[in-house]
């Protein structure tokens, strides 16, 4: 590995505390609206932030060990192949990260993901607040895919990095229990095509549905799309939050 290849996965070890910091600071500063006005407890916040020291590290150490191993094949570094690897995560990512998801909330397979789901409330901490084996089986479906796809053409680190980066950062916006969109923005084109921090705290309040990592596509295609996101969005939106983990915004839900 190259200097500047280390110098990239150790910024991915430590790079999700600069961006909690920062959410934390900017829902201070501008006040930013709430999709569940329901504050979460000192006890959580120490859980969460006690997890997040050993969660961060470890999609770059998987990443790194592939790379040593020779079964992670990086290629030269240009435009094309940055923009191709990027892409390609991107899309494995979604389909992976909900099958995942929906197979971490059988009866069997749960243990794995019973820690994320403590925090029935979430916050910006939510985020990187893991078990050790919930995180190291996303690394391993993330990377082992990849490694097996750099068997016929070789990718780019930074591509992958590059994805890194905005998954940690659309991430811990995704757990801030926040709405920073206009009254609206949910049905826009741009609304309906990415997920919003309403969509995974509503996963988070009400255990089921809601499944999707950065796009709600795969929800949409398995029907497990919760039908009051639009709702809980708008009344986010209009700085009206929701004050009960139960409540529902249509009728026959
Ligand atoms: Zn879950
Ligand atoms: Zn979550």
């Amino acid at each position: 590995m190259t200097p500047d290849q280390i110098g990239v996965l150790l910024l991915l070890c430590v790079v999700n505390y600069p961006f909690v910091l920062l959410v934390e600071y900017a829902i201070r500063a501008y006040g930013i609206k709430r999709v569940y006005a329901i504050d979460v407890t000192p006890e959580q916040l120490r859980r969460e932030r006690r997890n997040a020291m050993h969660t961060t590290p470890i999609h770059p150490g998987v990443i790194a060990i592939a790379m040593l191993a020779g079964y992670l094949k990086i290629g030269p570094e240009t435009i094309v192949s940055v923009l191709v690897t990027f892409a390609i995560t991107f899309v494995w990512t979604e389909i992976y990260h909900y099958l995942l998801h929906r197979a971490m909330h059988l009866r069997w397979f749960h243990f794995t993901h019973k820690e994320h789901h403590r925090s029935r409330i979430t916050n910006a901490w939510t985020s990187i607040s893991f078990s050790m084996w919930e995180e190291f089986l996303f690394a391993i479906g993330v990377v082992g895919f990849l490694g097996a796809l750099s068997q016929w053409f070789a990718l780019s680190l930074y591509g992958i990095v590059a994805y890194y980066l905005v998954y940690f950062s659309t991430n811990t916006v995704g757990h801030a229990n926040i709405e920073y969109n206009k009254p609206g923005y949910s049905y826009t084109w741009f609304g309906r095509m990415f997920t919003t921090s309403a969509y995974h705290a509503m996963h988070h309040a009400r255990y089921i549905n809601n499944y999707g990592l950065l796009t709600p596509f795969m929800d949409r295609l398995f029907g497990t799309e919760w039908a009051d996101t639009v709702q809980v969005q708008e009344r986010a939106a209009q700085g009206r939050p929701l004050t009960n983990v139960n409540e529902r915004l249509l009728e026959k839900l």
